[in-house]
């Protein structure tokens, strides 16, 4: 077992490094402020094969294998979690197209997501239901050859800037009733709304969805009818290794920051990282974050490996503690920095704002410990 990155994945994680500081770093408040998709800055990382870097070649993307994936997000949340997680977001139900779609899904929409011209969407929560995905109420029944698609998503990530979306929705009953249907998003019965009041991860596109008399025709099936759900259930290993990529890299930068920050504050006549206090706090942090990091990239030697069991345990321990680790580091930077720290001068109150969503989206920490125990 190697625990050594390949010349290629150093090479990819230096490239996303160099991208992030120089593109991303600069106008990462900026964003925030305005709540501001990135629209320019998605088609700048598509040309450096950042956007759905999963996507093999021929359809424009890069072909990364898992490990090479999950720095790409590192990376692009290490830099901002607001803009990068935009761009690693863009990707968000390609996993399906690519296992599920039919090649003329692949052929129209792929391209333009890998070139960064629009981001996908995944229509999973609704307001009544999110841990309970089987519980989904949004309908969809046939008529002639088509399916008529009524009801409601919730926290749709990409939601009002996605030209395509995968809608998850009930065609029969139980959790063999559910049916995956790809729609574009300029139709009649989409209507989508911006949630602009969110804590934090500000510069990403989340909506409500509202779908009325949606129609989708036959052929836009995505896999079988009512296989929808057991579909989702294989992405949610990569999903959430993801996730806990996206931790370690906020919190990578919130350390980066309370680093800088301890070395030049000064106080009793000493810069303050000379205090015991402060250099363990930073040994804790630097600790947490690289068992996070050895348990994210675990998991993406699993899902490389094939072995579907231990990549969901591992997917749903990775997301569980790089979450929980990266709100409890993006914390004590705060604490490193004092009273500068809960102001909007310095990044680390907006990396603690950011690092919270990563404990509740792609599955709750409660529902990775649930996941957890049923694979144990
Ligand atoms: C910014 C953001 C982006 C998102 N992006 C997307 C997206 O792109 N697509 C999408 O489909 N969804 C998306 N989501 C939705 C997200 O996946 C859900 O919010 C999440 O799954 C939790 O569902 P809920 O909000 O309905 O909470 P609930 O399910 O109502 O949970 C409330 C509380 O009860 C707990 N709970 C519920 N059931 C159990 C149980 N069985 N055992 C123990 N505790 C339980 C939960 O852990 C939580 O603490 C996003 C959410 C946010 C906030």
């Amino acid at each position: 077992m190697s625990f050594r990155l390949t010349a290629e994945q150093g090479t990819i994680r230096e490239a996303v490094r160099e991208f992030g500081e120089a593109e991303i770093r600069p106008v990462a408040g900026e964003y925030e402020a305005d709540e501001r998709y990135p629209n320019g800055l998605l088609e700048a990382a598509a040309e450096l094969d950042l956007v759905a870097p999963n996507v093999p070649e021929e359809y424009g993307g890069a072909g990364m294998d898992p490990i090479s994936e999950l720095l790409v997000t590192e990376e692009l949340w290490r830099a901002d979690p607001g803009i990068g997680g935009s761009i690693s977001a863009a990707r968000f139900g390609t996993e399906m197209l690519l296992e599920y779609g039919d090649d003329w899904m692949k052929e129209e929409w792929l391209p333009r997501i890998t070139a960064g011209e629009t981001p996908i969407c995944m229509g999973i929560s609704e307001p009544a239901h999110g841990s309970n995905v089987a519980g989904m109420e949004t309908a969809a029944e046939r008529d002639g050859d088509e399916w008529v698609v009524n009801g409601g998503k919730m926290w749709i990530t990409n939601g009002t800037v996605a030209d395509v979306a995968i809608v998850m929705a009930r065609t029969g009953e139980g959790h063999g009733g559910i049916t995956a249907l790809l729609t574009p998003t300029d139709v009649d019965g989409y209507e989508a709304a911006c949630i602009d009041n969110k804590l934090g991860i500000r510069a990403q596109d989340t909506a409500e969805i509202v779908l009325n008399d949606l129609r989708i025709p036959e052929r836009n099936v995505v896999g079988e009818v009512g296989q929808g759900f057991y579909q989702l259930m294989e992405f949610f290993a990569p999903a959430r290794a993801d996730v806990a990529a996206q931790a370690v890299g906020v919190a990578q930068a919130a350390l980066d920051a309370a680093l800088d920050y301890a070395s030049e504050r000064e106080q009793f006549g000493q810069s303050i990282d000379e205090f015991q206090a402060i250099e363990h706090k930073l040994a804790e942090m630097a600790t947490d974050i690289e068992a996070s990091r050895s348990l994210a990239y675990r998991a993406g030697a699993a899902i490389e490996s094939g072995n579907d069991h231990l990549a969901t345990k591992l997917a749903s321990m990775s997301k569980l503690f790089a979450s929980e680790r990266a709100v409890d580091v993006t914390d004590e930077a705060i604490q490193v920095h004092g009273g500068a720290g809960y102001v909007t001068d310095h990044p680390v109150e907006r990396f603690y704002r950011d690092a919270r969503i990563t404990k509740i989206y792609d599955g709750t920490s409660e529902i990775q410990k649930n996941i957890i125990a049923d694979h144990l």
